[in-house]
């Protein structure tokens, strides 16, 4: 079959993704933008297209010849509550919401690589297009996979991408192993007796309390995991019931652990518990921890990560593809698939110029639109081989 056109395809990806970028959603309300995809798909011609996967997800599915395996292409559809700061002519026009994080680019380039598997076939097989909702509250994952994802819609393996400011465009990196954090929140709420703010004697607050705790937490990872452990706690919110003259009864301090592997983050939890009782008893005051797990590590697998390498050389100049020097402690809902089949997950350039990820100011490049749709296409050709 003929081959499209890459400057075309870049032109049309580049139309799609300031349409999305112009209209984000947040998480499960991806009504607007699985609306286009799903109309994108069928206008390519794919064997089926299913809506309302797991609420807002899309899958899309494409057979060729007569292979029985199955390869799952991710993207992510939703953007952030932030208010965007920009002058594009393609700004959001939902006020508060944005795509601060590349999502709009990351869907145009699945879209483009349907449409370019559609068209052009070389593979033999099937190819599933995953769109999923509410990536970025580590949500969309868990419910398009508790739809069923994996018995209505079977793969052997999965690939992923998420754009990287400061890497520059035509940039290629990933690793084998860990590559993202799991992402754990907490809450420590202090409960003690609040009170005049003349007379501290006379009652326990809480204030002094959570600010000897928030110093404590900061020995978990300094003083009680391993250094060859990398992680993160940090505390992100104190809030009290005090005011003028008036010494709070209560504090809530909230914040968000990253880890790389299970027992690190049980080790953080342990840990919060035994120093926030501790603190918490020194200062006459009681502590209750609330600790929850919303992202899990993502782990590449290592065969995978080579076929993405070489897949990544039908793609990118040589010169342009590395092994990622370390693992990044932010988390992807991606991780959540991994659990059902191997895959692996890359990074592309954004530019060095980019603003970071939700930043007000971010933009997706669409220099890097033709990256994406192509290494999405080489790895499903080289894993579905004729
Ligand atoms: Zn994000
Ligand atoms: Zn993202």
């Amino acid at each position: 079959m003929a081959e499209l056109d890459p400057e075309m395809l870049r032109r049309e990806m580049t139309g799609w993704r300031r349409d999305l970028h112009a209209h984000p959603e947040f998480g499960f309300e991806e009504k607007r933008t699985a609306a286009f995809v799903a109309a994108k798909l069928r206008e390519f011609g794919l064997d089926d297209v299913t809506e309302g996967v797991g609420g807002t997800g899309v899958v899309g599915t494409l057979k060729r010849g007569s292979g029985n395996r199955a390869v799952a292409l991710r993207a992510d559809m939703d953007a952030l509550r932030i208010a965007e700061q920009s002058t594009a002519s393609y700004r959001s026009g939902n006020p508060g919401l944005m795509h601060a994080c590349g999502h709009d680019g990351h869907t145009a380039m699945l879209l483009g690589a349907a449409k370019r598997l559609a068209a052009e076939g070389g593979f033999d097989g099937t190819v599933r297009f995953i769109f999923q909702p509410a990536e970025e509250w580590g949500r969309g994952a868990l419910a398009m996979l508790d739809d069923g994802l994996m018995r209505r819609f079977p793969f052997d393996e999965i690939f992923g991408l998420h754009n990287m400011p400061g890497l520059p465009i035509g940039h290629f990196e990933t690793r084998a192993g860990p590559i993202m954090s799991a992402e754990d929140i907490f809450e420590i709420v202090l409960s003690g007796l609040g009170g005049h703010a003349a007379r501290p004697h006379s009652g326990n607050e809480t204030l002094v309390a959570a600010c000897a705790l928030v110093t404590n937490l900061q020995t978990i990872v300094s003083r009680r995991l391993s250094p060859a452990d990398i992680s993160v706690v940090s505390v992100t919110e104190l809030i009290t019931d005090g005011t003028r003259n008036a010494l709070p009864g209560l504090a809530r301090i909230l914040g968000d652990a990253r880890s790389f592997r299970p027992e690190v983050s049980a080790g953080i939890e342990r840990q919060m518990r035994i120093i926030a009782e501790g603190t918490a008893a020194a200062y006459n005051v009681t502590a209750e921890v609330n600790y929850s797990r919303e992202f899990v590590p993502l782990c590449n697998d290592a065969e995978l990560v080579d076929a993405a390498f070489a897949a990544a050389r039908d793609v990118f100049e040589p010169g342009n593809i590395a092994v990622a020097a370390e693992p990044m402690t932010a988390s992807e809902d991606f991780a959540r698939f991994l659990d059902h089949v191997p895959g692996c997950f890359v990074f592309l350039g954004n530019g060095e110029a980019s603003a970071p990820l939700h930043n007000s100011s971010y933009d997706f490049n669409d220099e890097g639109l033709l990256f994406g749709a192509n290494f999405h296409v080489a790895i499903a050709r080289r894993r579905l081989g004729v």
